[in-house]
């Protein structure tokens, strides 16, 4: 991609054109630097530039101005010290990091880290890898080649004369005029063959779209065909609101089947936790081979492989997490997002950039369709709907005549359960958390040879423990947060930074002695619940805790579906995407445990976490049935739950925010300013608040504590900035910002459409 054929004359020797590079770093822009002479250096080329003392990887961005001017005489102008053998970042993907970085009001060097996020992958490979010609023993030309195909064998002829033995992928792509995909079908085909691939694997088999799916019902098959018509038919968004159960996988699969028959690429997004889930083994057994994974627990060397891996065009399909948003796709040709309404496609530290968003604006830069697949979609998702910028396809009815779970609630007023002893008549008494309609739902599911999933989002075994003395709480130092106790591990953790110590056995505020006493239910303590109420049962707990990585949660997966644990107690963890045949009962201990707090999303939030959660139950033949104790029976979250319509729900939900001109109706900014002094903290951002933009319907709120007032031993403050829809908040926002100086220790966090408010 080392362009000589400039007719606009050769700059002096030892000069070089100047040349943008962009580096992985929050710095303001991209920095210029002086082009090996002679050499004029493509947007998207991996360089690696001296920066201080230090050498950096970043990518030419754009081509400036005066590109052809030669940086004689420019001292300050240091040169770039290499380019990397390593394929370019694609054009859309260099649109979509400066898009992010306006609309998140961010340095886009730091957006750059998100797609850079492989240094090691970068660096140029030890041994020349790529494409050659096929060995052919009959030497016969192959009978017909479309014209890209004749280029790309004429590319490798004119290389191999120059005693270049292979391409890689991008590189020849380049040479030859075509799209990576051309080439991996050429490869395919066996016209050309891949060599010398020192480090990364050879391609294996890959994804094959006529490999056998199932048949589809005809609901399902109406649908896929919609969604098939889309790809490779240019950029639209289609939301897949299907009940849980119905097929929704299994229909976008259709779409990436009719992706791979182009020769393209396909990014399927899943939340974090739902990557754990059968998920691969589903998409393997309908094409036959895996899909690359990718998340943060990936190890470097397989990270290094994958990127390069899609950046050459040989990987087709990923599933990954957020981040994969960013991979460098060169033939990207459909986007999915599965779960879409899932607060944890929110990234909050660093870059705070909604993936599912910008997914979207991915998939417009691209040209390709985008799929929102959710039981639940997002308020601002099926607004977008309704205004009839996303395509609404709709699947009502479980697959195979499973019918929806019925679901009960279980008022713990009228209800409350009862206190039980775990040794003889003198034992202490232990507070209950099942209440007695649950546990008579448990033993009647027991005694029917089926499973049992009791839900309760909270890790540990206690979330507070106070002193009956004094009424002490324990809290951690750092944060505004409860210590919870891990009797497992003996240990009370903060669940915000880590902080961790032993249960002390007396009270740190009066010395008191025995006196602590664990406050509410964690899962562990259900658990010594169920097995005292249910002794002969098979009980095993599943959270973040203990199933720690993939191979910990693929064992739970199989114990489970071999029918070796009869009661489930799990966590958020247990409540997406799995498929358990045999679970028919679902306990949520703790309906309301989502509600409290002051955040106006808390109730879309909670309402569609237990819809997940009850739609675990009931899945195959058996039909399922799902109890949710609550105090509070007549919430809307609930009565939706329990009349299975949520209709009325989130027409009021829509009528509230709409009211208080509350996202999607409305744009909301938050500033969390913070550190480690609280006067500097508080001063800034007073200083914020007397500049704050005003007009034109744009209101400024605060500063106020944050919802995490203390976190890590920095105090956080917060501003809120609303505006009407129609308002550009993003050149506000800068300005305001550029009008108050931020001292030594104080950190400014913008982020744009906050997810809790
Ligand atoms: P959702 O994602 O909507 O919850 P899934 O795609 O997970 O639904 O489908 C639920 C279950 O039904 C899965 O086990 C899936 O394999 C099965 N299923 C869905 N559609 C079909 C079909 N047409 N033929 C056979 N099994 C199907
Ligand atoms: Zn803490």
């Amino acid at each position: 991609m080392i362009d000589n054929s400039s007719s606009k004359g050769c700059p002096e020797p030892g000069a070089g054109a100047r040349v943008a590079v962009l580096l992985p770093l929050p710095l303001a822009g991209p920095y210029d630097y002086r082009a090996p002479a002679g050499e004029r250096l493509a947007p998207g080329l991996v360089v690696r530039v001296p920066l201080g003392r230090r050498e950096v990887i970043g990518v030419v961005w754009e081509a400036p101005a005066n590109a052809d001017a030669p940086a004689v005489g420019d001292a300050a102008l240091r040169p770039v010290l290499a380019v990397l053998e390593t394929p370019p970042v694609p054009e859309p993907l260099r649109r979509l990091v400066d898009w992010v970085a306006a609309y998140t009001v961010q340095p886009p060097g730091a957006v750059l880290r998100l797609v850079l996020s492989v240094p090691d992958a970068l660096m140029p490979p030890r041994s020349a890898r790529g494409w050659s010609r096929a060995a052919r023993d009959g030497g016969a030309p192959p009978a017909r080649l479309n014209e890209g195909r004749a280029r790309v064998l004429a590319a490798l002829d004119e290389a191999a004369a120059h005693g270049q033995p292979a391409l890689v992928t991008a590189d020849l792509a380049a040479r030859a005029g075509v799209t990576a995909a051309v080439i991996t079908a050429m490869g395919k085909a066996g016209l050309i063959a891949a060599r010398g691939m020192d480090g990364d694997p050879a391609p294996g088999p890959g994804p094959d779209p006529a490999h056998p799916g199932p048949v589809l019902s005809p609901a399902q098959a109406g649908v896929a065909a919609e969604l098939r018509a889309r790809v490779g038919a240019g950029f639209s968004v289609c939301v897949l609101h299907g009940v849980t159960g119905s097929g929704k996988t299994e229909v976008y699969f259709e779409a990436v089947a009719e992706t791979l028959r182009q020769g393209r690429q396909a990014v399927i997004l899943l939340p974090e936790i739902a990557l754990a889930t059968q998920w691969p083994e589903r998409f393997q057994a309908r094409f036959g081979a895996r899909p690359l994974t990718w998340h943060s627990q990936v190890p470097d060397g397989q990270r290094r492989r994958g990127w390069r891996g899609v950046a050459q065009g040989r990987v087709p399909v990923v599933v990954g997490a957020r981040s994969a948003l960013f991979l460098p796709f060169p033939a990207l040709g459909l986007i999915i997002v599965d779960e879409e309404h899932d607060a944890s496609y929110k990234q909050d530290d660093g870059v705070p950039y909604h993936a599912r968003d910008m997914a979207v604006v991915r998939a417009r830069l691209e040209g390709v369709p985008v799929i929102l697949a959710s039981a639940t979609p997002a308020l601002e998702t099926l607004e977008n709907a309704r205004r009839g910028r996303y395509h609404l396809l709709r699947l009502p009815a479980r697959h195979g005549g499973a019918v929806l779970p019925a679901v009960t609630l279980v008022d713990l007023r009228a209800h409350p359960p009862q206190r039980w002893q775990a040794g003889g008549e003198d034992a202490p008494f232990q507070t209950g958390w099942i209440a007695p309609p649950l546990v008579s739902a448990i033993r009647d599911t027991l005694a029917a040879g089926e499973q049992v999933l009791l839900y309760l989002n909270r890790r540990g075994y206690a979330p507070l423990t106070l002193c009956r003395h004094c009424g002490h709480r324990l809290a951690c130092p750092n944060c505004s947060a409860w210590l919870v106790e891990h009797r497992a591990s003996g240990r009370l953790c903060c669940h915000h930074c880590g902080h961790q110590r032993p249960i002390p056995t007396t009270c740190p505020a009066c010395g008191a002695e025995d006196s602590l006493v664990a406050c509410g239910p964690g899962v562990e303590r259900l658990a010594e619940e169920v097995a005292h109420r249910f002794p002969k049962a098979r009980a095993l707990m599943a959270t973040s805790d203990t199933l720690g990585g993939p191979k910990e949660a693929a064992e739970m997966i199989r114990r489970v579906g071999a029918g070796e644990v009869d009661v489930l107690i799990g966590t958020q963890i247990m409540a997406k995407g799995h498929h358990f045949p045999g679970l028919t009962l679902v306990g949520v201990i703790d309906g309301d445990l989502g509600l409290a707090g002051g955040d106006p999303r808390a109730a879309e939030r909670t309402h569609q976490l237990l819809h997940q959660v009850a739609g675990r139950a009931g899945r195959a033949g058996r039909p399922g049935r799902v109890l949710i104790q609550t105090a509070d029976p007549g919430h809307p979250v609930m009565e939706a739950l329990a009349s299975g319509d949520d209709a009325v729900f989130l027409e009021t939900e829509a009528a509230e925010r709409e009211a208080h001109g509350l996202p999607p109706f409305g744009r909301l900014v938050a500033l969390i300013v913070s550190g480690e002094d609280p006067g500097a903290t508080q001063a800034t951002a007073r200083a914020l608040a007397r500049c704050a933009p005003e007009g034109a319907g744009v209101r400024v709120l605060g500063p106020a504590p944050a919802p995490l007032s203390l976190l890590r031993g920095r105090h956080r403050v917060r501003l809120l900035l609303k505006a009407p829809r129609a308002v550009r908040v993003q050149p506000l926002v800068g300005s305001w910002l550029d009008q108050v100086p931020v001292p030594r220790g104080v950190k400014v966090q913008v982020d744009v459409d906050p997810v809790s408010f």
